[in-house]
């Protein structure tokens, strides 16, 4: 179906990290959305996402078509009037009823990659919760027969809040506090990833010292190892380099160091070997490759597990292809057995923007149209960079339509922009709209389930907004909107 070329340039791609969200120091490849002088471009900065990934490089695309219905949730509907409806619930009525902005996810959706990702990987797939993490999103993901990977002590409490076992629990992070390893070490999570030797040197005190559950369980632990390669969107490259905030370089031998300080350690045992190769990797023969360049560590190692972590890509804007969680799977799978890895280890990864990316989309109520005639329209929404930064921290791409005209043509360009007090507020760089857009309309940006609320904030003191779950014709809030008494509640 048609998309979204830009007509005037200046279609940002690309870029760099997503912060917080530990992408190892590695360069991606943004781009390559089907926009008039707009191409590929590699971020300076580390993995990340540049959003934009892949796609048909200098496929063209109409300007003016509606938009890809690829890139809506499994449940979209656009009924008889042209309306969208997800989940069997229309996005007017949820504009109205909840207000705006709004994340709306469609809960089959996300119960769906999680059950192919449960297919695909087999038990102790993790759902990386830094992706979107709500108690319901924990019991979902848990429901659905995933593993939660949680990278601090904040998203390990709101596992455990939202009742999911400790044991199905992977706790990462490149700078555990003790209070973390503690608390991790009390309630019994089924795996800490090491990452460090000072890590090491805190579980080993805290081992000692009887800190697992019962005092008497050896936790399980994997390590975590930088095999310095680098995943871009569309390629893999060896760098030998191991210039990475995360995990134990191979080539240095840190790593070996850090299995042998391990296997020496009572309180623990080594179950595998971890290695995240990036985020927003559109290329999964990039996982083949890492599996080929960390078997040599692992076979003779002899341990029975291999986690390839994360970093599965999305498809933001029309033109671009992801492959699903089966194919990741069945690549790794086939490098692993291509690699000499005994076939009964059980490889497994940890997708989060996979799972939650396209589930959601996000609704806005339009509040002034800007006309600069040679120039550009502005669009200003009433939210922006506190409910999806990634626009603004990677250049990343969006598109943009009205509920209430899903089919009709979008053959105005506008740019879509915040209610913030910064330029940069943008996002939706290059949007194409239907003709009539006007002030008052509800606006949506699709596969905003990902690092969008994740990554809210209160700049300018814009409260977050609410998020839904819609299932079977019925929308249940799972957070709710932040109030104007929310935000004087941290002042002492
Ligand atoms: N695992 C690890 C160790 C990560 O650092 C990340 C993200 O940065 C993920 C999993 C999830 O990545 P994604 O959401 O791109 O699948």
């Amino acid at each position: 179906m048609a998309g979204t070329a830009s007509s005037g340039g200046g279609f940002r791609a690309g870029a760099g990290d997503e912060a917080g969200n530990d992408v190892d120091g590695l360069a991606h490849e943004g781009a390559a959305r089907a926009t008039s002088g707009a191409t590929a471009t590699t971020d300076g900065g580390d993995t990340g996402d540049g959003g934009t990934g892949s796609g048909t490089p200098g496929s063209v695309v109409p300007d003016d078509g509606p938009i890809d219905p690829r890139l809506l949730p499994d449940t979209a509907v656009i009924g008889p009037d042209g309306s969208l409806s997800i989940g069997g619930v229309d996005l007017l009525e949820l504009a109205d009823t909840f207000g705006t902005p709004l994340f709306v996810y469609d809960e089959e959706h996300l119960r769906a990659r999680c059950r192919q990702a449960v297919a695909a990987w087999g038990d102790g797939v993790a759902y990386a919760t830094k992706a979107f993490l709500c108690r319901a999103m924990a019991r979902l993901a848990y429901e659905e027969g995933m593993c939660l990977d949680v990278s601090t002590g904040g998203e390990l409490h709101v596992a455990l809040a939202a009742a999911v076992p400790a044991e199905r629990l992977v706790l990462h992070g490149n700078n555990k506090s003790e209070a973390e390893l503690a608390r991790a070490l009390e309630v019994g999570v089924g795996r800490i990833v090491v990452d460090s030797f000072d890590e090491l040197d805190r579980l080993e005190r805290l081992t000692a010292a009887g800190g697992g559950a019962g005092g008497t369980r050896r936790q399980p632990v994997l390590i975590r190892v930088t095999p310095g390669v680098e995943a871009h969107t569309h390629e893999f490259v060896r760098t030998g380099q191991e210039d990475s905030k995360f995990g134990f370089g191979l080539a240095s031998g840190a790593a070996a160091e850090a299995v042998r300080r391990v296997q020496a350690m009572p309180g623990v045992v080594l179950t595998g070997i971890h290695a995240h190769i990036g985020s927003q990797v559109f290329r999964v023969e990039s996982f083949a490759q890492a599996v080929e360049v960390l078997a040599p560590f692992f076979v003779p190692l002899g341990l029975g597990e291999l986690v390839v972590g994360g970093g599965l890509g999305v498809a933001y804007v029309a033109g671009e292809r992801a492959p699903s969680l089966a194919e990741w799977a069945q690549t790794v799978r086939a490098a692993c057995r291509r690699s000499g890895i005994p076939g009964d280890t059980r490889v497994l990864a940890e997708p989060g923007r996979a799972i939650t990316a396209a589930a959601a989309v996000t609704l806005y109520r339009v509040g002034t149209v800007k006309e600069l005639p040679g120039l550009r329209t502005y669009v200003a929404v009433d939210g922006g960079m506190s409910d999806n930064p990634r626009p603004v921290l990677y250049g990343s791409g969006y598109e943009a339509f009205l509920p209430r005209a899903v089919a009709a043509p979008r053959p105005r360009a506008v740019r879509v922009v915040g209610k913030h007090c910064e330029s940069g507020d943008v996002v939706v760089a290059d949007a194409r709209v239907p003709a009539d857009l006007a002030v008052g309309d509800v606006l949506a940006t699709p596969v905003t389930g990902a690092y969008g609320y994740a990554m809210a904030s209160n700049y300018n003191k814009v409260p977050r907004p609410a998020v839904v779950f819609v299932a079977g014709g019925r929308a249940r809030v799972v957070v709710r909107r932040e109030t104007l008494e929310d935000l004087l509640h941290l002042d002492a």
